[in-house]
């Protein structure tokens, strides 16, 4: 698309985004979908992030994405947010309407878009366990307590957090917090299993967050990681005939939530789709 003086940006603030995908596939929907946008990457020290967000606000900015370590930083700079970033309390997606910046976040609904797109999973009645209790298992544990599940447990090496945030997620569902490495109990009694800790991504990819004789046949294993595609618990799972559900389809899912929040319009799913399974 041809750079003129009416086109207006859009980007990723984050530290460090180096890595990042985001402005591939963005600039890419800006041209599939006919808007005037580019689409930077900018690493942002946290001690420089109001200044960074006033930025963006006075250059016209249609929107950014926010990732680590800004998800929560970022929230007193803001002008609003929507009802369900104020429930998980993080960000990770901003929209400028005229002037005012609001604070969305895509994860949660990112993620069950891909679980119900990319899976026969239903969640009504089910028992989960999520594995971490940081800010992508407080987007997922609330959406999936908010979707209908009939239990949750939140297993964390810190089990202070995941007591902390099971008394949030106990809003909309049952819900625990237990301790990752005594988990076996619950996760017996789990039909799905969510990893959202980093453990197992690259280049750690020969470790897994729970003793790996955890998993059983009836589970679905989902493992919010996608570098790499199939982590260790993934192929583990695999192994013993339990059904698997990556993280890529999240990261591909939260970003296309976005597109809609900035442009209204639906986002590429197929071309993005590409983009992301061609990375390394
Ligand atoms: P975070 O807030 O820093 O939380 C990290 C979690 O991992 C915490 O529960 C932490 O436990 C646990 N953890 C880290 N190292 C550990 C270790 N050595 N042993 C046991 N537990 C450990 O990070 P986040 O933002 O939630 O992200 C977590 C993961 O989700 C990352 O791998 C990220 O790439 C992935 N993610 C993927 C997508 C996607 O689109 N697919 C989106 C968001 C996040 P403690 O509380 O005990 O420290």
């Amino acid at each position: 698309m041809k750079l003129t003086a009416t086109t207006r940006p859009l980007g990723l603030i984050g530290h460090p985004v180096s890595h990042s995908k985001s402005p591939e596939m963005l600039n890419e929907v800006c041209k599939i979908l006919g808007i005037p946008a580019v689409y930077l990457a900018y690493a942002v020290e946290p001690n420089q992030l109001e200044e960074a967000v006033r930025g963006m606000k006075a250059l016209g900015f249609i929107g950014f994405n926010v990732t680590i370590p800004h998800k929560v930083a970022i929230i007193p700079f803001l002008d609003e947010l929507d009802d369900t970033a104020a429930e998980i309390g993080a960000v990770n997606t901003v929209v400028n309407q005229d002037g005012k910046l609001i604070g969305y976040n895509t994860d949660g609904v990112g993620y069950l878009r891909s679980l119900t797109e990319e899976t026969a999973f239903s969640l009504r009645d089910k028992t989960v366990t999520i594995l971490g209790a940081g800010g992508a298992a407080r987007a997922v544990s609330i959406t999936l307590a908010k979707a209908g599940v009939k239990e949750l447990f939140i297993a964390n090496r810190t089990v202070e957090k995941a007591e902390q945030l099971s008394e949030v997620v106990t809003k909309w569902t049952r819900a625990s917090g237990v301790s990752l490495h005594e988990s076996n109990e619950e996760i017996a009694k789990s039909h799905l299993l969510v990893n959202t800790t980093s453990i197992g991504m690259t280049p750690s990819e020969e470790h897994s967050p729970i003793p790996l004789e955890y998993l059983h046949p009836a589970l679905l294993v989902s493992d919010l990681i996608y570098r790499p595609k199939e982590t260790k618990l993934l192929q583990r799972a695999a192994s013993i005939g339990a059904s698997t559900h990556g993280g890529l389809g999240m990261l591909l899912y939260q970003a296309a939530v976005a597109v809609e929040h900035w442009f209204g319009q639906k986002a590429p799913i197929a071309q993005m789709r590409t983009i992301l399974e061609n990375g390394d």
